[in-house]
Order: C-alpha cells, then sequence, then structure tokens
C-alpha cells in the first residue's frame, strides 16, 4: 500500500523517496538528513520519529484507499500549495521534461505519436508518458 502511496504523491508533484527493508535507523536518519517527512505504518518507527523531532505522519496498516489517504496528507500537512501534479515519475521520482514529439520518433507507438504533440520524460529513468485516458482517470482522482 506504502509504494502505491508513494507513487501517488509523486503524481502529484512531491518528491518522494521510498524506502523498503531498511533499518528503522537508517530511515530515520535519511529523514533527517534529507529533510522528509515520513509516513510509516509502523507505530513504533512513527513514535520514534516523533522522538526525533521529524515530522511523521501513521498511515493505517492494513488496506486502505490510497487517493483519499494522499488527500488527508496534503491537508495534514498543508501542503496544498505545492502540488505540482505530473512533474515527478511515478515509478522513480526522477523530475519530467516536456518533450516535443519530434525528438521522439520511433520510441513510442505511432498510434500514440500521431494523437499528441507533446510528452513528458522521465530525466532519470527515460520513462515517456503522455496525455491518455490514465491521465484523465488521475486527473479525477485528484479532487484536492
Ligand atoms: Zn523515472
Amino acid at each position: 500500500m506504502l509504494g502505491h502511496l508513494a507513487r501517488v504523491l509523486r503524481m502529484l508533484g512531491f518528491d518522494t523517496a521510498y524506502y523498503r527493508d531498511e533499518e528503522d535507523m537508517h530511515i530515520l536518519a535519511r529523514c533527517l538528513r534529507e529533510r522528509r517527512i515520513l509516513i510509516t505504518s509502523d507505530r513504533g518507527l512513527h513514535l520514534l520519529a516523533k522522538g526525533w523531532g521529524l515530522g511523521s505522519v501513521l498511515a493505517p496498516s492494513g488496506r486502505f484507499n490510497v487517493w483519499e489517504f494522499a488527500e488527508e496528507v496534503v491537508r495534514t500537512l498543508k501542503l496544498e500549495g505545492c502540488m505540482k501534479p505530473f512533474t515527478r515519475c511515478p515509478k522513480c521520482n526522477g523530475r519530467m521534461v516536456k518533450i516535443h514529439r519530434d525528438e521522439l520518433v520511433g520510441f513510442v507507438h505511432p498510434y500514440v505519436w500521431n494523437n499528441h504533440e507533446y510528452f513528458a520524460v522521465c530525466e532519470e529513468c527515460g520513462q515517456i508518458y503522455w496525455e491518455g485516458s490514465h491521465v484523465r482517470r488521475i486527473r479525477r482522482n485528484l479532487r484536492l
């Protein structure tokens, strides 16, 4: 669930790191060093983060609606003004740049290429995105 939440927060344009299988102390140290707010479903880690003076949000431990929880996080942390939807790669957190289709000949399916003048390309992993039905669905989910 938290991996999905990380992707949603990136879609909203937030610089979002996702730590898996890391020691609690390493996670807290990275949050401190990188000036990050922790979001965890681990109550012990959440309390430890608070003890360190870090910002921390406790996520539900079971299944939850990731979009609703992302909205709650944005509202709780008063981040509405910081949202920059579709500026970060949901896969890797890299910044996206707008590229004209002439620079992407042969990199996307001809049907997609013909129907879109501009694409968003991740500077880190090279993933190419375009405003398709999935983006329209995501925009509907962005009720903030
Ligand atoms: Zn990427």
